[in-house]
């Protein structure tokens, strides 16, 4: 029809209509095509090769697959086209307020609120803090295991919509961020000037302001609690001002907001320190674990060209150890991304972790077959890649009936081997199955009221699968409160992110500033605003 009335309207002349419309679309779907593997538009030139080029073109544009991933083309069509994240609470069905369940990733810590807020602009959340006629809880991006992101009946205040950068220096390597920025979003900007975050988790899904509320650590050597990058805060306090602390301006402050589970202020904007984004290599030895630290003494802790390092202690025995270190390099890096590719599926990664976690055999196949052989590749990754990982990779299928769980627990460095005698044991006497115990490094914190990191510590990260039953919390809780003893009886700590099974004396114990944090909350916070789990069962 068309046709007809064109050409009853333009008789031959409606060539020259038709056509260039026709070649335009032609043009614009094979670049769209082109663009899906990363290609620009310009190699539709190859159809002026004769033969060849055409052909090429059709198996190009018609039989190749797209990119899986975004490239520089855009996001992929129907892909997510973001990073896992927890999701904005659960509303309760039958009910027809505003509460919401907020939970973390384990599904262990329900706590119903009574709302939830997302402020939009630094404004909104100062007017929220100043109006609020019920108690306050922060969350970032939830991924804390015990409750340390709500309190009953509050309102949860979710700060990933303020993640603005607001300043951004290459030259001086530093960058100054909205806290409810994830790690991610920091790495896609600063990857095209070629920097690199300098201190952060393993995993990049979390929110600055979350990392620094419970003063994150990585694999990072030489480095060590995330308060040992961090410029300058602004943070805003329980009546509403805020006010920028640093570790030379009100530093009081400063001190008692990094690493203290918005004890006392939200933090609002953060300025970090940046390094530069290097290509490494991964290096691996097995060895006894009673070899581990001298080896570590040795090789790695002086070792200017570790950027990364952990060791990987294998259960069920607890006797050997794999040190993965990640070393400065020339070489070219054996991705194609420089970044973590986003959203990918990690079924194999969930399935050998589901194959671990079933039983001795499983573990067996880990550390006798599977791990050698993934061990055997070389792998060089670009520094931002190496922080890029998306907690995804860990998800089981189903956290119904059981689930996996973090602990960490802290030694300074001379007592690992005590410490790695103690903890076997405990784990072996309870039966506990234990996936993975990762070993870290950090030096001494500057000054944060609750240091995990007081002198220069190891870290055992411990990564273990639990049932969700009542039965099974409380055996958790008794062996959970074994380890943070074994951990006291060395001068060592544990970690706050997690479930927090520690009884107040065991609090005290590890973290005995805590008496400074909460006389400087009765001041700056008299009503005791803000809350959370931790401040529910701890702060009298
Ligand atoms: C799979 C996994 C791997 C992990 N690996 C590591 C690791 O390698 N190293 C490590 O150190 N930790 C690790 N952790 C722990 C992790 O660092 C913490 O749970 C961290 O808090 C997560 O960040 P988030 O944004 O989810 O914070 P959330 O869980 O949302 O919040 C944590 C705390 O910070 C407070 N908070 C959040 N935002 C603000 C703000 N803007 N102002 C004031 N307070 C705020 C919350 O109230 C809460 O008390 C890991 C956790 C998981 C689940």
């Amino acid at each position: 029809m068309l046709y007809n009335m064109l050409n009853a309207a333009f008789a031959p002349a409606a060539t020259f209509v038709i056509y260039p419309l026709l070649f335009w679309a032609l043009f614009a779907t094979a670049a769209k095509r082109l663009h899906d593997t990363n290609k620009s538009a310009w190699w539709l030139a190859f159809l002026l090769v004769p033969v060849a080029g055409p052909v090429w073109l059709v198996w190009l544009l018609g039989f190749r697959k797209g990119n899986v991933y975004p490239n520089r083309f855009g996001t992929v069509p129907g892909a997510a086209a973001d990073y896992y994240k927890n999701d904005a609470g659960a509303l309760i069905p039958h009910l027809k307020t505003e509460e919401r369940l907020i939970n973390d990733v384990t599904q262990l810590n329900p706590v119903l609120v009574a709302q939830v807020v997302v402020p939009q602009t630094v404004e909104e959340l100062q007017q929220i803090v100043r109006t609020a006629g019920k108690p306050l809880s922060v969350g970032g991006g939830r991924f804390s295991m015990g409750g340390q992101t709500a309190s009953p009946q509050s309102i949860h205040i979710d700060m990933r919509a303020l993640n603005k950068v607001l300043a951004f220096s290459a030259e001086q390597k530093t960058i100054t961020v909205q806290a409810g920025a994830r790690w991610c979003d920091i790495q896609h900007y600063i990857d095209p000037h070629g920097l690199s975050i300098k201190i952060m988790q393993t995993y990049a899904n979390f929110t600055v302001g979350g990392a620094l509320s419970v003063n994150c650590h990585g694999r990072y050597i030489g480095l060590g609690p995330l308060i040992l990058s961090v410029r300058a805060l602004d943070v805003l306090l329980a009546n509403g001002e805020i006010i920028q602390v640093s570790p030379t301006e009100r530093s009081g402050i400063f001190y008692a907001c990094v690493g203290c589970y918005n004890a006392i202020a939200i933090i609002v904007n953060v300025t970090l320190d940046l390094e530069d984004n290097i290509a490494v290599k991964r290096q691996q030895v097995k060895m006894k674990g009673n070899a581990y630290k001298p080896y570590f003494f040795e090789n790695v802790r002086e070792n200017k060209d570790v950027i990364f390092h952990n060791g990987d202690i294998y259960p069920p025995f607890y006797k050997n150890v794999r040190a993965v270190s990640w070393v400065r390099t020339d070489e070219k890096p054996t991705e194609k991304t420089r970044l973590m590719p986003l959203a990918a599926a990690y079924p194999l990664e969930r399935y050998f972790m589901g194959a671990f976690s079933k039983n001795h055999f499983g573990k067996w196949r880990r550390e006798f077959i599977i791990d050698p052989l993934l061990y055997k590749f070389k792998k060089v990754h670009y520094r931002n890649y190496e922080a890029g990982y998306d907690v995804m990779e860990l998800e089981p299928v189903s956290r119904k009936q059981s689930t996996y769980v973090l602990q960490e627990y802290f030694v300074p460095v001379q007592k690992f081997d005590a410490f790695l005698a103690l903890m076997s044991e405990i784990f072996i006497r309870h039966n506990v199955n234990v996936i993975n115990v990762s070993i870290r490094h950090a030096k001494a914190d500057s000054g944060s009221l609750l240091a995990w990191a007081r002198e220069e510590v190891f870290a055992f990260v411990v990564y273990y699968k639990q049932n969700t039953d009542d039965a099974e919390k409380g055996r958790v809780a008794v062996w959970t409160r074994e380890l943070i003893d074994a951990a006291l009886s060395l001068d060592g700590a544990y970690y706050l992110p997690y479930q927090p099974h520690a009884t107040s004396e065991q609090f005290h114990r590890a973290y005995p500033r805590a008496k400074e944090l909460f006389t400087l909350k009765k001041e700056l916070d008299p009503t005791g605003k803000f809350r959370n789990v931790i401040w529910d069962t701890y702060y009298k």
